[in-house]
């Protein structure tokens, strides 16, 4: 799950079907109506769809092949509509397209049940929730990192926070009051959190050097 709308996980080389992309992408257009040229009302009409298209071809995904000067790209479906990249803006509210190939709204919410469900069905298992660079001014996935670890049982999770600014600990969702076993005691120290105040790049190759070296030390062993 990322916030990212700039398609940099799918570049990267990660299966599309695996990314979900909150806040939409900007390898995908949509409608946007037709404007009244006003702040209010906004649209003189509403996106005729929520069919998706691809950039269009004037425009591209990095700043460097932006050209502003051509006519403004219109809806490929009803030619009429300004078309628009397919990310939530603030204040967007239902303008933006709510897309499940791209968000995984539904699917997420599906993992997290499965997820959350088999944990509590079996103490044998536990979950390590890894979240990156995610800091308070848009907390959406800070928050849902917060929200999954909260609802296992405490002794079966673990949630791991890279963060160069915001390493702190929980402070966003509320612990769930349906299961008692997420309450930590008066005075009792939370021990489910792991934080790690570092960029992505470098904590994730630190980690992998230790796991290399772990490696090798049961390997030495025989084991
Ligand atoms: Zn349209």
């Amino acid at each position: 799950m990322t916030s990212n709308v700039d398609c940099f996980f799918e570049r990267a080389g990660f299966d599309r079907r695996s990314i979900g992309q909150i806040h939409g992408s900007v390898g995908q257009w949509q409608c946007g109506g037709v404007p009244t040229g006003q702040r209010y009302p906004l649209l003189a009409k509403e996106r005729c769809s929520d069919q998706l298209f691809p950039p269009p071809a004037c425009v591209g995904t990095t700043v460097d092949n932006m050209d502003f000067k051509g006519d403004i790209p219109r809806c490929i479906h009803c030619k009429q509509g300004f078309a628009r990249p397919n990310i939530y803006l603030f204040g967007d509210g239902n303008r933006f397209v709510d897309d499940e190939t791209i968000t995984r709204s539904q699917g997420y919410r599906q993992f997290t049940e499965r997820v959350t469900k088999s944990l509590k069905d079996s103490s044998e298992l536990s979950l390590v929730v890894i979240e990156i660079g995610c800091g308070l001014r848009v907390p959406s996935i800070r928050k849902r990192c917060e929200e999954i670890h909260n609802a296992c049982p405490l002794a079966q999770s673990t949630l791991i926070r890279i963060n160069l600014d915001f390493p702190g600990s929980n402070i966003l969702a509320p612990r769930s009051d349906s299961d008692s076993s997420t309450i930590f005691a008066a005075g009792e120290k939370d021990t489910t959190t792991v934080n790690i105040q570092g960029t992505a790049l470098q904590t994730l190759e630190h980690i992998q050097v230790q796991i290399a070296s772990m490696d090798l030390a049961t390997r030495g062993r025989g084991i």
